[in-house]
């Protein structure tokens, strides 16, 4: 028999950490598609997270206008406070801003409160920063709490994962980034990759990151997808009246 403190405490327990089980890419896309970010089926949504980097993200944004593509970029509040220049430079260039917390830390050790205060503060820089309000949020490592949801939900954005990613953040080769991706991926995709090393020791993990991108827009030419932001890959969050 459960008594009923007990009982509770399991309840809370499952309701903090259940989310996190959809941290399994594969799980995430049959369970909570739109979640996971597959959108619509002729298109594939670029993103990148960990911005924006005063090297990495004028180095992307330039590639991007050389294959004529546009993007979404989760940012860092942090990042966003120490280079907001960079982060209207992203979308002055017709990208779109998005949230990944003020700072890269797993919800899982934060508590509600902290997690809630985080992203709010990081959706209010971004929005400073670069002069739009943010649609979407991505958690630090992925790890989606239901604090997360919660977060999300109170400062008017919608969390999106990732279908495919390019583990760019390791010591990787443009060639195996893109290969990584395209073992992933399938049409109506999301791609995550990084514009910034402040999360990893590799760096200058971005260069590898930069070179894949050409690749990868062979790679949706071969599965007769467009590349965009996810503006146009999802619906945006209900009653943000835009
Ligand atoms: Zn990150």
């Amino acid at each position: 028999m459960i008594r009923p403190l007990a009982a509770v405490t399991t309840a809370a327990i499952a309701g903090w950490v259940g989310p996190t089980l959809l941290r399994g890419r594969v799980l995430r896309v049959a369970v909570c598609p739109g979640l996971a970010g597959l959108g619509r089926p002729g298109h594939l949504a670029l993103t990148f997270d960990d911005g924006p980097d005063p090297d990495g993200t004028p180095a992307v944004l330039e590639a991007l206008e050389r294959l004529g593509v546009t993007a979404t970029f989760f940012m860092l509040g942090a990042q966003v406070q120490r280079y907001p220049h960079v982060a209207a430079a992203v979308v002055a260039a017709g990208h779109e801003a998005a949230v990944h917390g003020f700072t890269h830390r797993n919800h899982l050790v934060r508590g509600p409160v902290d997690v809630c205060r985080d992203v709010t503060r990081a959706a209010s820089v971004v929005a400073a920063a670069t002069g739009t309000r943010p649609d979407w949020f991505r958690p630090p490592y992925g790890v989606l709490t239901s604090a997360s949801l919660v977060a999300a939900r109170c400062a008017g954005l919608r969390p999106v994962l990732w279908t495919a990613w390019g583990r760019d953040w390791q010591d990787r080769s443009p060639a195996q980034v893109a290969a990584v991706v395209r073992s992933q991926l399938t049409p109506g995709g999301t791609v995550l990759l990084h514009d910034s090393d402040c999360t990893t020791p590799v760096a200058g993990s971005w260069r590898a990151t930069v070179a894949a991108l050409p690749l990868l827009v062979e790679l949706a030419d071969q599965l007769g997808c467009q590349l965009g932001p996810l503006r146009e890959h999802l619906q945006r969050v209900e009653g943000s009246g835009r």
